[in-house]
């Protein structure tokens, strides 16, 4: 039987980046992993594997609709679907197989098979050769999550599918209908649609990202209105029924209060996920779990059992990557004598559709509902120059800034590369930057990022220099 100091149950970018801190710091370390690839959701079926098809749908679609423009003319452009296929499996192996090198380096003992607490110190590890026992004096769960669906609607896997199958399909669909509005119903959505599949996203609320700002939801949808992504907003949709190689969906439309039923070859149904712990025997430790099944930590990411921690999407928070990593991060340094360091206030939100959307901090309407005084300053993509010069004029930069002493309180962009650009916004809030700050460090020209300079600008007394 192993002894470690850690040992941490899941392998996606919230469990691997804990074990690799674990292993710099000199922590004896486990990473129980009970696929036979480690990655997790993001590596292996979700951040990666979709921004592969979105780069590659992305230059197909720019190959036979936007290079004309740019006085390029080509032949007639062909869709090689299984290579595009073949080059985003090789581009999930390669990063998968960069994790297994990462936790060599880093003396990590990689252990495949499914983890289950036997007590606080001990779990059984199922996996292909047998049960072992391994013991820790501490425990971190980042079990991750796994898709949901819509009560009365069964995934078949085949036509009714998650984003799990989207990735994957063996062909492109004729009409695919999109259940959810959010990322991953949006940025699946995009990738068949810049391939020519009619896409119909359907959506219960009355806009798309609607978590994001206000402003960003009415912006993206413009966008994506150009490429044909049609949306039926306010339809709740209450079944799916599959006949031969078709799906019809039955929604309400709740503004008419009607029924319409709508026939594609493909259902997505992507209406958010839900923590993954089955299996874990969280019962024979005492880990309780909150009314939406997430695990319930304290504010040091400890769960109800002494010693046993949880990280990522199994527990509260956006189910996003990068906070999955940070709060990995954040325990094992608070294990090894460090500080806790994770701002939950700053954690910014990307959508991967072109034009990008990336934001962090409060939106506009959180800022109005909590009742405080704010200005705000935004930046159009058409008065970009480089934005201009690259064809790319959706879109804007909107910075929201305290009323009195002008601290940035939030930042959404919708646009070219935004998702690249949102840094320097967290680095200005993590920081306490003002919006005149940002407006007074010297950008780049010409860049996409002056536009952040120039809503900073807007923001601090409207004098962006560009409009
Ligand atoms: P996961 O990545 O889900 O990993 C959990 C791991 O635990 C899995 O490997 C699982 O097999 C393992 N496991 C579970 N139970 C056990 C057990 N009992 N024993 C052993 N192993 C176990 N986020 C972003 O930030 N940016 C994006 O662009 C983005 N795109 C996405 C696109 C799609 C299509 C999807 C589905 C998700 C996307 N996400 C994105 C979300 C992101 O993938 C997740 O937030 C992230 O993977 C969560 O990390 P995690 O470590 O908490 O869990």
């Amino acid at each position: 039987m192993s002894q470690y100091d850690l040992v941490v149950i899941g392998s996606g970018p919230g469990g691997y980046v804990a074990a690799l801190r674990a292993g710099q710091l000199g922590l004896k370390t486990a990473l129980v992993e009970k696929c036979s690839e480690l990655g997790g959701t993001c590596l292996n079926v979700g951040c990666i594997p979709s921004k592969a098809l979105l780069d590659s749908s992305e230059h197909y679609h720019n190959a036979t609709q936007n290079f004309d423009v740019h006085g390029i003319k080509v032949g007639k452009v062909q869709l090689d679907w299984a290579k595009m296929m073949e080059r985003k499996n090789n581009v999930i192996a390669q990063t998968t197989q960069g994790i297994v090198g990462l936790c060599a380096k880093n003396k990590i003992d990689v252990i495949h098979g499914l983890a289950s607490f036997k007590d606080a110190n001990t779990i059984e590890v199922k996996g292909e050769d047998g049960t072992q026992e391994v013991k820790a004096s501490k425990f971190i769960i980042a079990t991750g999550s796994k898709p949901s669906s819509l009560p009365n609607i069964d995934i078949d896997r085949k036509r009714i599918i998650t984003s799990t199958e989207a990735l994957a399909l063996k062909e492109v669909p004729k009409h695919l209908i999109v259940i959810g509005g959010g990322a991953i119903g949006l940025e699946m959505g995009s990738v068949y649609a810049r391939l020519g599949s009619k896409v119909t996203v359907v959506e219960y609320m009355d806009t798309i990202i609607p978590t994001m700002d206000k402003d960003c939801s009415k912006a993206l949808t413009r966008s994506l209105k150009k490429i044909g992504i049609e949306f039926k907003m306010k339809h709740a949709v209450s079944a799916a029924k599959v006949v031969k190689n078709k799906v019809t969906i039955t929604a309400t439309d709740l503004k008419k209060d009607i029924e319409a039923s709508i026939e594609g070859d493909y259902v997505l149904v992507a209406t958010g996920r839900k923590a993954f712990t089955d299996g874990l025997g969280l019962e024979n430790i005492g880990v309780t779990l909150d009314a939406r099944g997430k695990v319930s930590v304290g504010p040091q990411l400890e769960t109800s059992a002494p010693g046993v921690y949880a990280i990522g999407d199994v527990i509260e928070g956006p189910m996003l990557a990068h906070k999955a990593e940070e709060e990995g991060v954040a325990v094992v340094e608070m294990l090894a004598g460090q500080p806790f360091h994770l701002n939950r206030d700053l954690i910014p939100g990307v959508v991967y559709t072109w034009p990008e959307v990336a934001a962090v901090g409060s939106t506009e309407q959180e800022l109005k509902a909590r009742g405080r005084q704010f200005k705000s300053g935004s930046f159009p993509f058409k008065a970009s120059g480089r934005a201009r010069a690259a064809e790319e004029s959706d879109g804007f930069v909107k910075v929201l800034a305290d009323k009195e002493t002008d601290e940035i309180l939030g930042v959404h962009m919708v646009g070219p590369r935004v998702a690249d650009m949102i840094g320097e916004a967290v680095v200005a809030m993590e920081y306490r930057a003002s919006a005149e700050d940002i407006g007074r460090i010297i950008h780049a020209h010409p860049t996409f990022s002056e536009a952040l300079k120039e809503a900073a600008l807007a923001a601090t007394d409207n004098r962006a220099l560009h409009m």
